[in-house]
C-alpha cells in the first residue's frame, strides 16, 4: 500500500467568469505522507483555500489530480465521493458552522454516520473528546452560550468523532483569540499522534512552523518554497 496520503499531480484549478481567469493553483505537485502534519503557508490569496478544498475533494480541478490513498478522487462518481469524505477526511474551518438551535452535544452527535459507532462508545466519546477541552460541562449548551474559541473546540470534536484518517484545517485558529489558538494547536497535535492522523493545515501565518513536518509555501497559486 502507498506510503502517501495524499498525492497532488500537475494539479491546476482555474476560475473563470466573464471577463476574466484566475489561475488559483497553477500546475502544482504534492505528496503528503501518512501521519505526517504539513502546514501550508501563503498570503491572503495565494491559493491556501483552494488547494486544501480540492486535497478534501470538496472541489474539483480544472486539470490534473488527487490521490488519495491512491485513488484519483477528482474523478470519482459523487455518491463514492461523498461516502470517502465521510468515512476518511475531516475538515474544520475558520467558521464553526454549529447549528445554532442544538446543542453541543447534539451538534456534535449529527456528525456521525449512521450505523458506524455504537451509541454508548459514542456517548463516552463525546464527553472524553470535550473534557480534554475542558468543555464536558457545556454539554447540554447551545453554541449561543459559547465563546467564539469554545465554538471552534467544538467544531473540532465534531470533526474528530469521524475518526478521520486525514483531517484539514483551513485557518482554523484565524478567529480566536491567542490562548485559544495554542490551545487548539496542543489538541491537534495530540490527537495526531494517539491516533496516527494525517492533518493539512492552511494558514497566512498566525500557526508556529515548530508543529509542522513539513511547510509548504504558497505564491500566486505555486509552491515556492518546500521544507
Ligand atoms: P487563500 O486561501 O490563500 O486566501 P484562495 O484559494 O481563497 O486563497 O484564493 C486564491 C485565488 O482564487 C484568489 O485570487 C481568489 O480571489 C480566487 N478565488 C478563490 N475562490 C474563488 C471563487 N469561488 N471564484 C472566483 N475566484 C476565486
Ligand atoms: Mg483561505
Amino acid at each position: 500500500m502507498s506510503e502517501n496520503q495524499i498525492e497532488c499531480i500537475s494539479l491546476t484549478k482555474m476560475y473563470k467568469s466573464k471577463n476574466q481567469t484566475i489561475t488559483a493553483i497553477d500546475n502544482i505537485n504534492l505528496e503528503i505522507r501518512k501521519n505526517e502534519l504539513v502546514l501550508i503557508k501563503g498570503r491572503s490569496g495565494s491559493g491556501k483555500s483552494t488547494l486544501m478544498n480540492l486535497m478534501s475533494g470538496l472541489i474539483k480541478p480544472t486539470a490534473g489530480k488527487v490521490l488519495m490513498e491512491g485513488d484519483c478522487i477528482s474523478n470519482m462518481p459523487d455518491a463514492h465521493l461523498s461516502r470517502l469524505l465521510s468515512d476518511k477526511i475531516g475538515i474544520i474551518f475558520q467558521s464553526f458552522n454549529l447549528l445554532p438551535a442544538y446543542t453541543i452535544y447534539e451538534n456534535i452527535e449529527m456528525a456521525i454516520v449512521p450505523g458506524r459507532t455504537d451509541k454508548s462508545l459514542l456517548g463516552n466519546n463525546i464527553f472524553s473528546l470535550l473534557d480534554r477541552f475542558g468543555l464536558g460541562g457545556k454539554a447540554g449548551m447551545l453554541p449561543s452560550e459559547l465563546s467564539a474559541g469554545q465554538q471552534q473546540k467544538v467544531a473540532i470534536v465534531r470533526t474528530l468523532i469521524k475518526e478521520p484518517s486525514v483531517l484539514f484545517a483551513d485557518e482554523p485558529t484565524g478567529s480566536v483569540d491567542d490562548e485559544t489558538a495554542s490551545e487548539i494547536m496542543d489538541y491537534l497535535l495530540s490527537i495526531k499522534k494517539e491516533k496516527r492522523l494525517t492533518v493539512v493545515i492552511a494558514t497566512h501565518g498566525n500557526i508556529s512552523e515548530k508543529i509542522a513536518d513539513r511547510v509548504v509555501l504558497l505564491q500566486d497559486g505555486r509552491i515556492r518554497n518546500h521544507t
